[in-house]
Order: structure tokens, then sequence, then C-alpha cells
């Protein structure tokens, strides 16, 4: 076969399976020793054979989860903006790395007008950003600039003989705190996890009171996250009352927006769940979760930044790659970044933007809202399912109830029963010490009747497995 024939074959493929997306079980669930086999991984009578390639790639999508099937519920992305989609098949076919100008002229321009947009949008006066590879990483950054700022000789003598340094978040912030902190020395039990209301946002007399411990103690509380939309209940943390402590303390206040900061787009949801962002000193946002970007899209955005990123992250001799010329007036983004090759995430942003511009997006997250509204009602209405935590923005933790043993243990049962049913995938978490289904709509296709599906489907199974068990 020549290579156009393999692409148009490819092409092919891939428009069946986008035409097809949305029928049939979201997955046609295998073992893992099942698909071991199915898949033969050991075949080696393959060697310059583009059937056998065509082959895999068939069961690759045969076999794999279609996140853009109407119940695919499960995580805080489905499907894919088309926009995005396109942009990413031609990153793909041209292959790149966006760490200079030199290598990746058209992204390094798409991403600097990008953050300028994004800088524009949160209101963040003199900033930088960049786009990493994720907000988990973003986390880390924001906390490494925080570090490097309270501690000015780390990024020389690392953090020996220092004060303690202390970072507070939600308890129920995102794991990657955690990292994060373990990565940057910082360590994780200098990470104070502040408890929260019954609406899951960080009690701000609890943080205070946290602070003022370690003050007192001779520690330095340089870090504090407010979560944007947390992962599992929704929460969004009050920013403006923590404005008013890092008067008083001087730590760096970071807004982690993966999920909710999505919100931004649209001037009557920033203003009722994000009201003082644009006083933080760095925001972090996944255009990839409910602002429907392919996998991977983040980006970062730093306040006043005052030349933080070079100062922090750059490191090194770069310059066999790096040529910051006048000329150019445009910054290599790899030498401020924390990997070498980057990978271009930046054609699929802007197109999507382009595409279906700030007001688009705010109408998305609009109509996502309405659906969480109705789907609230949904567990009202059913007499087996009851709200875990009361729905503060776009997330709903319920979970079946009756007359049977443990209702954890019930719950995840009936989750896994649904899924190798190919019914639905939707997610789990515990909230304290209970387990509760979390329902995530982030999906344009999905609308009320399939919810009405979702629910039937889940208290049908529910009534039978309540019957064996
Ligand atoms: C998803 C999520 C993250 C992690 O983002 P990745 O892009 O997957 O690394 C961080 N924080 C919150 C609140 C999240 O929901």
């Amino acid at each position: 076969m020549k290579d156009k024939e393999v692409i148009e074959r490819l092409f092919s493929v891939l428009g069946k399976y986008y035409d097809d997306r949305g029928e049939g079980p979201f997955v046609e669930y295998r073992s893992p020793s099942e698909l071991y086999d199915l898949l033969r991984l050991d075949r080696d009578d393959c060697r310059g054979d583009w059937e056998s390639v065509f082959t895999w790639i068939e069961q690759y999508l045969r076999y794999g989860v279609k996140t853009s099937q109407p119940s695919f519920v499960n995580r805080m992305w489905a499907g894919a903006n088309l926009p995005s989609m396109l942009g990413e098949m031609v990153v793909a076919m041209s292959n790149t790395s966006a760490c200079t100008y030199e290598s990746a002229p058209v992204s390094t321009v798409l991403e600097n007008f990008m953050i300028r947009q994004m800088l524009q949008l949160v209101g963040f006066d003199d900033g930088e950003g960049q786009m990493t590879t994720g907000s988990s990483n973003a986390n880390m950054i924001a906390m490494m600039c925080a570090r490097n700022r309270a501690a000015a000789g780390t990024k020389l003598s690392g953090l020996f003989g220092q004060s303690p340094l202390y970072g507070f978040v939600n308890e129920e912030a995102h794991y990657s705190m955690d990292k994060a902190a373990n990565i940057l020395g910082i360590g994780t039990d200098r990470l104070i996890k502040v408890a929260v209301n019954d609406r899951g946002e960080m009690e701000n007399e609890a943080l205070e009171s946290a602070i003022a411990r370690v003050h007192s103690e001779g520690g330095v509380p340089f870090f504090v996250a407010a979560t944007a939309g947390t992962t599992v209940r929704g929460a969004y943390d009050a920013i403006v009352p923590l404005l008013v402590l890092r008067e008083k303390y001087g730590f760096w206040l970071h807004v982690d927006g993966a999920w909710g900061g999505g919100v931004i787009m649209s001037e009557r949801l920033r203003e009722k769940y994000v009201p003082g962002l644009k006083q933080a000193d760095s925001f972090t946002c996944d255009f990839h979760k409910m602002l429907g970007s392919s996998l991977m899209c983040n980006f970062l955005l730093v306040n006043k930044s005052n030349r933080v990123f070079v100062d922090v992250l750059a490191g090194g001799d770069g310059s066999y790659l790096f040529r910051d010329t006048a000329e150019n007036d445009v910054r290599d983004l790899g030498s401020v970044s924390l990997q070498c090759g980057r990978r271009v995430d930046s054609l699929k942003w802007f197109l999507d933007w382009k595409y279906y511009g700030q007001e688009g997006l705010a109408e998305r997250l609009e109509s996502y809202l309405d659906l969480c509204r109705y789907a609230e009602q949904c567990v009202a209405k059913i007499p087996e399912l009851e709200l875990v935590s009361p729905r503060v923005s776009f997330n709903i933790c319920f979970r079946y109830t009756g007359d049977f043993g443990d209702a954890n243990t019930f719950n995840e049962e009936l989750r896994t029963r649904l899924y190798h049913k190919g019914k639905s995938l939707v997610g789990i978490a515990y909230i304290k010490d209970i387990l509760a289904l979390r329902l995530l709509l982030t999906n344009t296709s999905v609308g009320r009747r399939d919810i009405d599906r979702f629910f039937s489907d889940l208290v049908e199974e529910g009534r039978q497995l309540e019957a064996v068990s």
C-alpha cells in the first residue's frame, strides 16, 4: 500500500468511527486477559504489514471506551470538540515540538496569543502564562513559584536550613497538590488540609487559625490554593476572604480551576463562582474538561508576574536549543517549561476558541448547569435515590438507598454492573465515609432524555441487585 492509500484508509476508518460515536453501548467490555488474547500482542509476522496495523487500529477503536457516548458520564471530559480533533490530527501528522520558535513558529505564536486572551479574560495585569501538561503540573508550577518567592535562595541552594514552609488547601483539593508538595521538598505533612463546610467549601476560620498557628511557631505560610470546582463535589472556595488573609500573611494565592475554571467564559458565572479571581496570584484551567478540547489542553496564568517564570523555571544550559532573539520578539516557550520536548497543544485550543467563541463556551456552561439542575430534580423524585452532598455547581453526588447491607459496597457493585453491561460509566468517590456516585455532564450531545435513560437504567439495575443482595 502506498502511504497515500494508508492515510485515506485511516480517514475512512475514523470517519466511520466518528459517525457511529453515539451508537450502541459505550464499551464492549473485555477483561484484561481476554483483551490480551483478542489483540494477539505476541504476533511477530507483521513486519511491513499494513493489514496488521489496521487490524490493531480497528480493535483499538472497537474495544476502547466511546467517550462521546451519552452514557459515559464518568469523567470530567467526554468526547471532544470537533475543531480540536482536527487540530490534533494536524499536529500528529506534522509532528514537532513546541519548545522553540524555530521548530514550531505557528504554535509559538498561537500559544502566546491564547495566553494573552486568557490573561485578559481573567483580568490578570502584566501577567504571563504557559500551556502545561495538565492541571496537576500547573498546580506544581504554581506551588514552585510560591516556594521560590517565599524562600528566594531555593533555586540555587535548595531548601536546606530554611524556615519550614507550609501550604494550605481544601481537604478535598485534588491529589496533585500532595504530589507537588512531595516533589518540591515541602513534604506532604506540611500541606495542611483545611476542613470544609457541608457544601465542601474550605472553612475560612479553620484556614486562618491554621495559618496563625504555623506563623506563631516560626513556619512560613507560603501557599494557599482555592479550588474553583472541587473534583468530587464541585465546590468553589471563596476567593475574597483569602485576599484579606493574604494581606496579613503574604502567601501566594493560587486558584485551581482545572474543573470549574471554565466559568470564566461567562460574566454571570464568573461573578457567581469566582469573584475576586482577578486578584489571585495564579490560576489554572483545563480546557480539556468542561470546555471540551481534546486531552490534554491546559493553561497556567500568573498575575503581575514580574518575570517569575524565568526566575523560577529557567535553568541549566539550553544554549544548544533556545534562541531568544530580539529579532523574533518572541520567547522560546520551552526555556521556562519543565520539560524539553513540548507537545503542540496550542492548535486545537486556538481552533476551539475561534470556532465556538467565548460566548458559545459560556452558553455551553449554562446549558450544562441546566442539565445538572434537571438531574438533581431526578434524584429528588426517585424514591431509591438521595443526594450525598448538596449540588453546588456541576457535580451531582448521589447514591442508591434501600433496605440492604452496606450501602457503600452496594453502590460500588451497582456501578460495576452498569459498567460491565455497557449501560453507563459513572464515577464514584468518597465524601467523608460515604461512597457517592458522581454524575458529571460534560458532553454537548447529552440531553434530558439521556439523563432519564441513565437514571432508569440505574434504578432497574439497583432493583435487580437488591433482589439478590
Ligand atoms: C482534574 C483536576 C486536576 C488535575 O488535572 P489534570 O489536567 O488531569 O492533571 C487538578 N485539580 C482539580 C480540581 C481537578 O479536577
